[in-house]
């Protein structure tokens, strides 16, 4: 019985005209596609992209070098070197972060204090080497410059959910 039915629905090509009707349900379906780069899809302020460094607006950096962060990963992707400075205050000399390593679990900007470590919305980098995805503190601080706009207000939008 079952060859006979095989046997007709090759022979009518069921099968074609099902894939047919599919194709042509889509062809008149609202499309989905964005035009990437300049089209985005929308994003969660909390989305975890590549992580940023954080100054105030009188351009001094937030990090107050507590190492809160570097203990909190789980990844050991962090390291981290402080002195004094100065004014008596306490702040990095190294920050280093190992993408290679990261799993971009939020650990080190759920555990700093001062909101300096946070990571963006951007995830289109890329690295040519392994070394290119080693970013120092001038990397970071470069990335948190670029985008601080945008950090300070996923930062706003997420302090409603707390
Ligand atoms: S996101 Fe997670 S793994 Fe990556 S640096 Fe932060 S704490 Fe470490
Ligand atoms: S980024 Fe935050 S948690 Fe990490 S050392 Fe600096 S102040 Fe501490």
């Amino acid at each position: 019985m079952n060859k006979i039915k095989s046997f007709f629905s090759t022979f009518l090509l069921i099968e074609l005209l099902k894939g047919m009707a599919l194709t042509g349900r889509y062809m008149f379906a609202r499309k989905i596609t964005v035009q990437f780069p300049e089209e985005r899809t929308p994003m969660s302020p909390r989305f975890r992209g590549l992580h940023a460094q954080r100054r105030y607006p009188n351009g001094e950096e937030r990090c107050i070098a507590c190492k809160l962060c570097e203990a909190a990963c789980p990844a050991l992707a962090i390291t981290i070197e402080s002195a004094q400075r100065e004014d008596g205050t306490r702040r990095t000399t190294r920050y280093d972060i190992d993408l290679t390593k990261c799993i971009f679990c939020g650990y080190c900007e759920e555990a700093c204090p001062v909101d300096a470590i946070v990571e963006t919305r951007v995830f289109d980098y890329h690295g040519e080497k392994r070394g290119d995805l080693y970013y120092t503190k001038d990397m970071l601080l470069a990335v948190g410059d670029k985008h601080e706009a945008q950090i300070a207000r996923d930062r706003a939008a997420d302090a409603k959910y707390r």
